[in-house]
């Protein structure tokens, strides 16, 4: 399976060895990776290009090197996300093992998060129930809340591609049932767990701390800088930053709970003047049969004033987030 040959290599002392490849980011291409000293065991390596061809530069006549521009804005961005990751601990938060980097890339080796990306499974299930959704949207919320109000990070771009799970082991059916004629080259889907199910989505880790940005000081939870001459429209833009991610959670949600996601259009501008607008429906049949309660939270989270928006604290508050898990049928 090992294609060594087209792979970067891992430049620090060949510890560790890329695999294949695992996912495309706008930005990155991240591997399936191996410590070669065992410590960590398989990772994911994330290898972010530091340069770039430019347009203007793409010239015949000039020596490859010369065509080569430092990509800027990428170069803080791949920095600030390392320094960020690099004080996080928590167990909904991807943690950064390792960064290195060579002459022409950056690496993140990262803790390796073998169920992917949380997209797929919306799309290989159509949506969830509601137990699974609260199962995954409560974890995201621990994230955020460890995010936003011990770290003073806001994450910034919450979505389902930026998501990742562990997958619940295996778990072998007790009692099988009987199997009819028709099922004989049926495998053994294994026990049913109760909203979740074996083989599918245990812990939820939030991944991609490419576009986050500390804004308030951990130890003080003051804005950064100084707080006599900060203007009130950066004390009210470090406020309304944190419920950026709580937006992002209901379009989640949201999504979670239907399939598809509540803002959507062909055409850029008349998506982004619904976006403005809060302008999404609880579409009939999709939602007919989900529950009142989880309409409520989510329209909490999608509205559009962000002072009135659900903090993190109301979100976790809410009945339809503190209800149990109740029993569901096992899915026929
Ligand atoms: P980008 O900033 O380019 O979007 P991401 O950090 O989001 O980069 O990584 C891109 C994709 O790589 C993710 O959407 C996911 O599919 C995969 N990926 C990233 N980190 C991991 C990980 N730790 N474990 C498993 N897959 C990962
Ligand atoms: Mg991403």
């Amino acid at each position: 399976k090992e294609s060594k040959g087209k792979l970067p290599k891992y430049p620090n002392l060949e510890r560790y060895t890329l695999l294949e490849k695992m996912g495309d980011g706008a930005f990155s291409n991240v591997y399936r990776g191996r410590d070669n000293h065992g410590e960590h065991g398989e990772v994911a390596i994330k290898v972010v290009r530091k340069y770039e061809l430019s347009a203007s530069q793409q010239n015949d006549h000039l020596h490859p090197d010369l065509k080569k521009v430092p990509k800027t804005v990428e170069r803080a961005n791949i920095l600030k996300e390392v320094q960020i990751m690099s004080t996080l601990n928590h167990p909904n938060i991807v943690k950064l093992i390792s960064f290195s980097e060579s002459r022409s890339y950056y690496y993140l080796v990262l803790e390796l998060l073998p169920g992917g990306e949380l997209f797929h499974q919306i799309v290989r299930l159509t949506y969830f129930s509601e137990n699974l959704a609260r199962h995954v949207i409560v974890q995201v919320a621990e994230a955020l809340r460890y995010l936003h109000e011990e770290k003073g990070v806001v994450h910034r771009d919450i979505k389902p591609e930026n998501l990742l799970f562990e997958p619940i082991p295996f778990v072998p059916t007790k009692n099988p049932k009987p199997r009819g004629p028709d099922d004989e080259e049926k495998e053994d889907e294994g026990e049913f767990i109760p909203g979740v199910g074996s083989g599918g989505i245990g812990q939820i880790k939030l991944a991609d701390f490419g576009l986050s940005k500390v804004v308030w000081e951990s130890q003080t939870m003051t804005p950064c800088g100084t707080v006599g001459y900060t203007a009130p429209e950066i004390v009210k833009d470090e406020r309304y930053s944190k419920s950026v991610d709580m937006w992002a959670m209901g379009c989640v949600l949201y999504t979670l709970l239907c399939g598809f996601p509540p803002f959507y259009d062909e055409s850029i501008s008349v998506l982004t003047e619904k976006v403005a607008k809060g302008q999404y429906t609880f579409l009939s049949p999709w939602w007919d049969d989900i529950s009142k309660s989880a309409q409520d939270l989510v329209s909490h989270l999608l509205t559009v004033d962000p002072e009135k928006r659900y903090s993190i604290k109301e979100f976790m508050n809410h009945p339809w987030i503190k209800q149990n898990n109740e029993p569901t049928e096992p899915a026929d």
